[in-house]
């Protein structure tokens, strides 16, 4: 008999590992769907570690949705027995009136009167001697942000979600679903189950699962290589300085890099955020250095900006972003469909959205509706007009 559930979640990995922990606490039977047993290494979370920023380059939209995200990540924390968070600051610099990303982020800490300092670029080589920043660089330091642990995080969902009563259907991709007036059938590898409401979200592949309820999204799957260089220890550890954001001026455009500290030995973590390389996630070459620019870029932005940190290359991988035309996220109900909720929402910054984002997600699976403001991720907005079929 096909078991019926009140909400099924389709791909459980940052968000819907996240949604699944705030609907079972909440005593809702709920059914986790993934393709691999998350956390794994084949979609966009893993590599250890991700950026948390509170003021916010890429709009101030964003600023209330990342305080609250702290708060449940910090919450998270306490009831977890693995490490969530490490305080390290965030810092961002660029060449001053030609940085816009950085721009947006100082001012986006001053409209929410957010602990973030202003600095100069000679001030910044003065705070962190491992950098080479021009004088005429705008720059700022945040002090309450840091790096999330990513694969830890959806660990310790996970393990509350099953604490609570939710069911897990691990390595079983979802390969179809029928949306009815009120219901939903999950058709997977597996079997079938059927629930009152579902959400989708299933990352890299949230086109393929849309597609089968009526949506064509404008998702982009990109192919993003990050790497781990050795580093000098005492200028780039975690007490010493904090995850960053780079804005570099590039012929009429500007490319963004991002890093973290080196702790544990495991080296100063890079990759460039703006890189675009369009790929299907079920055939994404996923051999670090079969492109010269997956350590060629990497290596040019520390050449220039950290020296002591382009040590040896210690290990590199393949991850993925999904990109929307205009950077922001898609979060909203099928305008068909209401109890479908999608959540696709990366444009690689996501990740530090994730405990957020679930809580959003659990809303909208109760009551159709959410206490936080979304209205920048719906599908009707008009940067979307015309791409949403
Ligand atoms: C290299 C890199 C660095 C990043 N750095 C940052 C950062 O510093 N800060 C930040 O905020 N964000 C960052 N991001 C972005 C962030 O990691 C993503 O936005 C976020 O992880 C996306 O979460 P998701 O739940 O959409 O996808 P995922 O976590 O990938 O989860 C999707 C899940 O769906 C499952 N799935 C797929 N298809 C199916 C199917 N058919 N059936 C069932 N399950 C399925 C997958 O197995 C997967 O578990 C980074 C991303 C990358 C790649």
């Amino acid at each position: 008999m096909t078991k019926h559930y009140d909400v099924i979640v389709a791909g459980a990995g940052s968000m819907g590992m996240a949604a699944g922990y705030y609907l079972a606490r909440q005593g809702v039977k709920v059914l986790l769907i993934d393709a691999f047993n998350p956390p794994h290494d084949q979609g966009s979370h893993f590599g250890e570690t991700r950026i948390i920023r509170h003021a916010y380059g890429e709009g101030r939209e964003y600023v209330p949705l990342a305080l609250r995200s702290q708060e449940l990540w910090n919450e998270l924390e306490k009831k977890s027995h693995l490490k969530i968070f490490s305080q390290v600051g965030a810092m961002g610099f660029g060449p001053k009136g030609n940085a816009p990303f950085i721009d947006e982020a100082i001012a986006s800490g001053k409209e929410y009167n957010l602990n973030v300092e202003q600095l100069t670029g000679e001030e910044m080589r003065e705070r962190f001697p491992g950098l080479q920043v021009p004088d005429d660089y705008n720059a700022f330091f945040e002090p309450d942000s840091g790096f999330l642990f990513s694969e830890n995080a959806i660990q310790s969902y996970k393990e509350l979600a099953v604490h609570h009563g939710a069911e897990l259907s691990f390595n079983n991709p979802v390969t179809d679903i029928e949306a009815y007036e009120d219901s939903v059938k999950v058709v997977t590898a597996n079997g079938e189950f059927t629930s009152d409401k579902l959400i989708l979200s299933a990352g890299s592949w949230n086109g393929m699962l849309t597609e089968k309820i009526g949506l064509n999204l404008p998702l982009y799957p990109t192919r993003q290589p990050v790497a781990w260089f050795e580093a000098n220890e005492e200028l780039f550890n975690t007490k010493a300085f904090p995850v960053f954001m780079v804005e570099v001026p590039q012929g009429d455009t500007r490319a963004i890099y991002y890093g973290f500290p080196t702790f544990d030995g495991c080296g100063v973590k890079v990759g460039r955020h703006d890189y675009e390389d369009h790929i299907d996630p079920n055939t994404v070459d996923r051999e670090f250095g079969s492109n010269e620019n997956d350590e060629g870029h990497i290596r040019e932005f520390l050449d220039q900006f950290m020296p002591e940190a382009s040590g040896a290359l210690k290990k590199g991988v393949i991850c993925m972003y999904t990109r929307t035309p205009d950077g922001h996220f898609i979060i909203d109900k099928h305008p068909v469909h209401p109890h479908i909720s999608i959540a696709a929402t990366c444009s690689g910054h996501g990740y530090k959205f994730a405990s957020v984002i679930g809580e959003i997600l659990s809303q909208l699976a109760l009551t159709g509706e959410t206490d936080h403001d979304i209205s920048i991720f719906k599908l009707d907005r008009p940067s979307l007009k015309n791409l949403v079929k």
